[in-house]
């Protein structure tokens, strides 16, 4: 599709905000304090990054489609606290992008390309990047996924993950209509905070690799996803909480996870 002289990248995941309405409300829920480097990843043509750089003392943006760079120019002639970065934002040492930077406070905040979401929110968490939140604009059914609770069709592997380290609330639902090109479904901002206690983990590694195997065919037992573990060790933990070996993953809460793992460890 094309408007305005731009042709929209599907691969790109490339839905752009229609207008300032969404962006300033993003903001004002974000409740960015002075002294935060904001990170967004995927700026498009920077109605969003806009509404952040009025705010934040600085804005680093990340965006793959370099024939986005005339807009983006434009708006750091507006606001020199922007800098944007042309690349895959996956592919880059973010650690390093911001050592030259001073803060107080690490947001993130963006209305994430679609098809990369999980893995975007993930390279924070495996590469250590320690933010205070996330802010970020995903497909209503992620949204759910990320929030869902035991017993939950929607509860899974990254649901597990992504509440060990975070407190995970939905800020507030944005129509598919507030969009160009209109995509085929509605999108929910959803706030990431990240936890300041956490239960302890032995062996993060561990629990990754845990978790990943016990949903690996959702509709099997534990006995069958985890065959190749300890399982009496498993069985013994799951008992202690009120499981058997028979339970599949997506009745296991968080905090069980977390003792087998500890155990096999
Ligand atoms: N922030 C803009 C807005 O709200 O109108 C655009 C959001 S659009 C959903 C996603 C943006 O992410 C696009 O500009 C797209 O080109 C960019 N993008 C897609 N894949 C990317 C990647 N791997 N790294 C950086 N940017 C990416």
């Amino acid at each position: 599709m094309k408007a305005n002289d731009f042709y929209f990248k599907k691969k790109y995941g490339q839905n752009f905000l229609k207008d300032d309405c969404i962006p300033n409300k993003i903001v004002r829920y974000s409740d960015i304090p002075d002294d935060t480097l904001v990170i967004e990843i995927g700026p498009g043509r920077g109605i969003l990054t806009k509404a952040l750089a009025m705010k934040a003392k600085q804005v680093l943006s990340y965006e793959i489609d370099t024939t986005l760079k005339d807009s983006l120019d434009l708006l750091q002639l507006q606001y020199p606290n922007v800098n944007v970065i042309y690349d895959d934002f996956l592919n880059r040492n973010v650690l390093d992008d911001i050592k030259d930077y001073t803060f107080q406070h690490l947001y993130v905040i963006a209305n994430l390309p679609y098809y990369i979401t999980t893995p975007i929110i993930l390279k924070f968490i495996t590469e250590q990047i320690n933010v205070d939140r996330l802010i970020v604009m995903v497909q209503k059914e992620v949204g759910e996924r990320f929030q869902a609770v035991p017993g939950n069709k929607q509860y899974s592997s990254i649901t597990v993950f992504l509440n060990y380290y975070f407190h995970i609330k939905k800020l507030f639902d944005v129509n598919r209509g507030c969009f160009v090109p209109q995509p085929n479904v509605d999108s929910v901002i959803m706030l990431f905070e990240r936890k300041e206690t956490r239960l302890v983990l032995k062996d993060p590694e561990i629990f990754f690799q845990l978790v990943r195997d016990s949903f690996q065919f959702k509709r099997k037992t534990i006995r069958n996803n985890l065959r190749c573990y300890s399982l009496d060790i498993v069985e013994k933990v799951l008992k202690k909480h009120g499981f058997d070996l028979t339970s599949r993953a997506e009745e296991i809460p968080l905090e069980v996870f977390v003792d087998i793992s500890n155990n096999l460890s």
